[in-house]
């Protein structure tokens, strides 16, 4: 069924006006999926509504975030009850606190951690820290890994090889991108590399704990901890971002998971960067790490960073409030389990059809690449055939499901996706996996 989506579209024409693109971050304007952007106006539990009053399932969730569904009742009465006692101080605060508590109390290998508003934030942040840490300049990134809008980091490989970076955007300059060394995903050798002809000059390496952005691509066995292994002999710093995977995969995100299953002989990462669900769905974000590290940071120490609304009461006690629901609900058995359901059915669907599919999971988290092979990096991710995710995207669109406008996202699941919600996503599965199939 085609959705009415007069009032949408009128509403992204008055955006195109006063916003570039009409949206406030590139992937919403459905560039990549064409047709209308939905604006919504308002989101309960696993449904969201827009502005010509149609409802979809969200597989969205507010790309992570909300991984208790939308306007969750303990949470809209923690919101209300922070707001009314003060928007922001400026001054130290409890609920900044407890929320540092709370992922310290997590995270193991992290003993403290300084609150920002984004991710982007938080990245650019532990990057400034393990530069100023080892006193060097160059920091080594994975492509296809995705850290914010940070300008280092905003920085592409040239071939397969890892090379010295061109900026991948107008307005980064070479300078800013020169320091940064591109290698690809799961490429052990090209690291080894690396290190062996630069391994002095590097302040760290920053990887994405299993990388979301280019789709789902965890780490083959032992990558982390090659990657823990050559930081270490070089001093270098290890940064896992977690800001994706971070309080979604398990209790203690990645880490958490990977800790358990395959286990970290080189020891854990040296800081870690979180976002998205550690905010509830408000600007909070946060690194954080081993102490004689974190303590560099001003006021301690000489690595200047700050921010107005870092720590922001609201913000924190949605945050909070969410991290304590995940586990007195075990949350991540719940989506482990809606994940366990789904795989099997997107597979069905496409295989009936003939679709080439490869799911790759990061625990519970997974994408979908319409291709037939295992994608180890973003080289395998860039095969897939997005032509064909545009088709399935819209046929599920349609049928009020709304998937990530992007081929290279995770699908991201909740606790309000219920077995009657999954149920509707399943049913509208063979008609996208034929609509896929037609391109
Ligand atoms: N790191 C990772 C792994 C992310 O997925 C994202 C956001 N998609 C960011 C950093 C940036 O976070 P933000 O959009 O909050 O700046």
């Amino acid at each position: 069924m085609k959705h009415e989506t007069a009032k949408s579209a009128a509403l992204f024409e008055r955006a195109e006006h006063v916003i570039p693109g009409g949206v406030n971050s590139p992937v919403r304007a459905f560039k990549a999926v064409g047709g209308t952007p939905r604006f919504i106006t308002s989101a309960t539990g696993a449904w969201l509504r827009d502005a010509d009053g149609n409802d979809y399932i969200d597989l969205i969730g507010s790309w992570g975030p909300m991984i208790m569904g939308h306007s969750r009742p303990e949470v809209v009465a923690a919101v209300q009850e922070a707001a009314v006692k003060g928007f922001s101080f400026g001054t130290p605060s409890t609920g900044e606190v407890e929320l540092a508590e709370e992922i310290v109390a997590r995270v193991e290998p992290v003993d403290q951690v300084r609150l920002v508003s984004s991710g982007t934030e938080a990245t650019m942040s532990a990057i400034r820290l393990a530069r100023g840490y080892t006193g060097r300049a160059k920091i080594v990134k994975f492509a296809g890994c995705y850290h914010g809008h940070v300008d280092a980091l905003l920085a592409q490989a040239g071939s397969g090889l890892a090379t010295f970076s061109l900026p991948d955007t107008p307005g980064v300059t070479g300078a800013q991108a020169s320091d940064t060394i591109v290698v690809d995903y799961n490429d052990a050798a090209g690291l080894e590399t690396v290190f062996a002809e630069h391994g002095d000059e590097i302040a760290c390496v920053i990887t994405e704990a299993s990388p979301g952005n280019m789709g789902v691509v965890p780490p083959r066995d032992g990558f982390t901890n090659t990657i823990r292994r050559l930081t270490r002999a070089h001093g270098a710093l290890m940064i896992s971002d977690e800001v994706m995977t971070g309080f979604r995969v398990s209790a203690a995100g990645w880490y958490g998971y990977e800790a358990e299953s395959l286990g970290y002989p080189e020891g854990p990462a040296d800081l870690f960067t979180f976002g998205k669900v550690m905010g509830g769905g408000f600007p909070a974000a946060a690194f954080g790490g081993r102490a004689d590290v974190m303590e560099h940071l001003a006021p301690t120490g000489p690595v200047y960073q700050a921010g107005t609304l870092s720590g922001n009461p609201v913000a924190t006690a949605a945050g909070l409030t969410t991290l304590k629901l995940t586990t007195e609900l075990d949350v991540y058995s719940h989506i482990s389990r809606a994940a366990d359901i789904l795989r099997p059915a997107v597979a069905s669907a496409l295989e009936a059809e003939g679709v080439a599919h490869t799911i790759q999971s990061a625990n519970s988290m997974f994408s979908v690449f319409f291709t037939d092979h295992e994608v180890i990096n973003y080289d395998d991710a860039r095969t897939q055939n997005v032509e064909r995710y545009s088709a399935f995207f819209n046929a599920m669109l349609d049928a009020g499901i709304h998937m990530p406008p992007s081929a290279f996202e995770a699908w991201f699941l909740s606790y309000a996706h219920t077995d009657e919600i999954l149920d509707r996503i399943i049913s509208a599965l063979p008609a996208a996996a034929k609509a896929a199939a037609s391109v």
